[in-house]
């Protein structure tokens, strides 16, 4: 199909760019976007202009470019396709990128009350309805699917399974030739999205009550949500395994090393730290280059069986369109440059 050519062609790494509207408090407080445009860049392109560079241009293009009207539905309309090659046996890793409240967990998840309101559901819960519809059909071909889910955060370099009390440590073993490979971490089979919609309740519970303020603890951390797909053929014996990962990464923005202190600090510099060593090994598969440097960062290894190899990874860079952020928008393209 045209899909497959232009994929050989491509390799398996795109970036997508969305950006989300003004919100009715900032319409209100008057604040402005004009700095991003659509209608000066060509197809699939975005345009900034940065006042602190004497207004010059700077034009980027990307595999897909979503405006601040763009609907949940027609952002999965792009990434359905990603998400049914896990029943083929690819692991498949969607990444939300960008600053804090660019969008990331609106993307991800929805936005707060989500699973109260169907059509804001965002990718997490999409991917799971869609796979579960699919699965049922490829029963018809003698298939048999098992889906179950894991949910961790990377808070600074250290792993924490969000749907396991007690205090076991998780720990990434080697590389193996398994698909993940950290020991300890819990599983749970999901059948129904009500099952799923308590699992992620539950995690976001957990993540609340480990810090004082659940926005800045998700916002200094990556949230890595894992469903394990293995499926038997009954008729031909076939099995295929794989894992679909759906990362929300920790918020982008530079802290300012003189506004930051102690714990603070440190927490900025590894997020930093982790954020750049995950473009450098995206940077470096896209390249073709033979050593891609997993080992830098916690997350990176953790996922090192799911970038490269014949895995399919799709980053989503968020922009907060106010133009105070021109600065941190700039920035974000920038990274999704040297990744694309
Ligand atoms: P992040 O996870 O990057 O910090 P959020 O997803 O929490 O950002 O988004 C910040 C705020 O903007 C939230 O109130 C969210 O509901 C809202 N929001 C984000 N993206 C959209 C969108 N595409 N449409 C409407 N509201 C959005
Ligand atoms: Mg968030």
């Amino acid at each position: 199909t045209l899909h497959e050519t232009i994929q050989q062609l491509k390799g398996n790494i795109r970036v997508f760019v969305r950006v989300r509207p003004l919100l009715a408090k900032e319409v209100e407080e008057k604040h402005s976007s004009e700095h991003i445009s659509f209608e000066n860049a060509i197809d699939k392109g975005i345009e900034i202009t940065r006042e602190d560079k004497k207004d010059e241009k700077a034009e980027f293009q990307f595999d897909a470019v979503f405006k601040p009207d763009s609907t949940q539905i027609q952002i999965f309309g792009e990434v359905s396709q990603l998400v049914r090659s896990s029943l083929d046996g690819y692991n498949v890793t969607i990444f939300a990128y960008g600053q804090t409240g660019s969008g990331k967990t609106f993307s991800m998840e929805g936005p707060e009350d989500v699973y109260e309101n169907d059509e804001m559901q965002g990718i997490i819960p999409r991917s799971f309805e869609f796979l579960i519809d699919a699965v049922e059909k490829s029963a018809e071909k003698g298939w048999i699917y098992k889906l179950e889910a894991s949910y961790l955060e990377v808070y600074c370099e250290e792993l924490n399974d969000l749907l396991q009390g007690g205090d076991k440590k998780l720990k990434i073993e080697g590389t193996g030739s398994k698909h993940i490979n950290v020991a300890n971490l819990s599983r749970h089979e999901i059948t129904s999205k009500h099952q799923l919609a308590n699992l992620v309740k539950r995690a976001n519970k957990r993540r609340k009550t480990a810090s004082t303020n659940c926005n800045e603890r998700s916002s200094r951390s990556h949230s890595v949500f894992i469903l394990f797909v293995s499926g038997e053929n009954t008729r031909n014996g076939q099995k295929v395994e794989s894992c679909l990962n759906l990362v929300d990464l920790a918020g982008s923005e530079r802290v300012k090393e003189s506004g930051a202190t102690g714990q603070r600090f440190e927490e900025a510099k590894k997020i930093n730290g982790s954020l750049s060593s995950l473009g450098d090994v995206i940077a470096a598969l896209g390249s073709k280059s033979k050593h891609v440097p997993y080992r830098n960062s916690k997350l990176t290894h953790l996922l090192q069986n799911s970038l490269g190899g014949n895995s399919k990874t799709l980053m989503i860079m968020h922009l907060n369109p106010r133009k105070l952020y021109a600065n941190e928008s700039y920035n974000t393209l920038r990274f999704a440059q040297k990744v694309n």
